[in-house]
């Protein structure tokens, strides 16, 4: 049997939520389902206001309006991310300046963000790569100290902690995916968390297409009209109704998910000690969410032997992004500030392994690597 690298993991309640839903006639946006889940990601993250979009993509879209990002402003970020942490800033005029990766956790190296900033800066967006946090005490001091907003891409951190604190509500914005290829997922789907009560109110404007309809839907105001900048940034009731199947298992989910993440690190161990690859290092301040088992090999070509060796046994590893930086829209619409040498040298030797609920063959993986 074919192992494949991700597989969507269902609870089993995804359709009879659909379904109440259905039955409700009540299929656009903001219903109970979406309250729902709402109320549970303040609840677990804290987080002063939360609200479901479309994608992580558009979370941060709204973060890029909500902070007034106006042609030339820039923001500091790792280039070692998706193209959505770059793209929602681009859109608005704004120059991401890329700054290199710290080695051990491929995070931004925030020792290298206070150096990287101009009176054009506005914000610093951390990314939580694999669900572990970035040093958000250090740059959220740098942040107050400059003046600057800082936004969390957490779109692969949900369930994760820095500190006791959740990812994505310790910056002023976090956004978080409900992607397939995520942990807690609805398909397509994301959500922004708000932890400065100021952005509330101009949030729920802004996704709703520039309009004041979430104070109407509440009785604050007698009707609505179109008062600011915005987009349809909501997702329909279905979404919500299988998100909300999937937000009610995400303990359970974290826990099956570190179970297979704490064997691939056991049964890795081994090849480590004989200096064949890295394994992930997890700062102890950190609480990871197992959304990602990587490896680091000591070079490309070897890298490229360990691929081929493991499709021949039909698993199927994947490596990661290609830095932004290097991209051909990143070379048209960012800068970089600094060498970048720890970005390009990992992305090249960094594989990701198989990790989704209810897998078994995590010692046939493993064996497969170098055999
Ligand atoms: C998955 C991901 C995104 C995009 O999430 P969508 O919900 O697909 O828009 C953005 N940033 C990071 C770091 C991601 O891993």
């Amino acid at each position: 049997m074919p192992i494949p690298f991700n597989r969507p993991h269902l609870t089993g309640n995804e359709f009879k939520y659909i379904a109440q839903a259905h039955e409700n006639r009540k299929l656009a946006g903001d219903g109970t389902f979406t309250k729902h889940c709402h109320a549970w990601l303040e609840t677990n993250t804290a987080a002063k206001k939360a609200l479901l979009t479309h994608s992580c993509t558009a979370a941060l879209e709204m973060a890029a309006i909500l902070i007034d990002i106006q042609p030339g402003d820039e923001i500091i970020m790792p280039s070692y991310t998706f193209v959505s942490t770059a793209n929602a800033f681009v859109l608005r005029g704004g120059v991401p300046v890329f700054v290199d990766i710290r080695p051990d956790t491929l995070n931004i190296d925030e020792k290298l963000i206070e150096a990287a900033i101009t009176p054009k800066t506005k914000a610093i967006v951390p990314v939580h790569y694999a669900g572990v946090g970035c040093e958000m005490d250090v740059i959220m001091d740098i942040a107050k100290r400059h003046n600057l907003y800082v936004i969390e891409d957490a779109a692969q951190g949900l369930m994760s902690t820095y500190k006791g604190k959740a990812l994505g509500a310790i910056g002023h914005f976090g956004a978080i995916s409900f992607h397939e290829t995520k942990n807690v997922i609805s398909g397509e789907g994301g959500a922004l968390l708000i932890n400065d009560d100021r952005f509330v109110e101009r949030a729920e404007i802004i996704r709703e297409k520039g309009t004041n309809r979430s104070r109407f839907f509440r009785g604050e105001v007698d009707k609505y009209t179109w008062v600011d900048i915005g987009s349809s940034y909501l997702p329909g009731e279905l979404i919500a109704a299988f998100l909300w199947a999937q937000l009610q298992e995400a303990e359970e989910i974290t826990k099956e998910r570190l179970r297979i993440w704490d064997q691939y690190h056991h049964e890795l161990a081994e090849f480590e000690r004989k200096g064949l690859i890295r394994r992930p290092i997890m700062p102890l301040h950190t609480q990871h969410n197992a959304h990602m088992y990587y490896m680091l090999f000591n070079s490309l070509e070897e890298r490229t032997e360990a691929i081929d060796r493991m499709r021949k046994k039909e698993i199927n590893p994947v490596f990661h992004y290609v830095p932004l930086h290097s991209s051909p829209a990143g070379l048209k619409f960012c800068r970089t500030h600094g060498s970048l040498s720890v970005t390009e040298d990992l992305a090249d030797r960094l594989l990701r392994l198989p990790l989704w609920y209810g897998l078994q063959d995590i010692q046939t993986v493993s064996a497969a690597i170098f055999d």
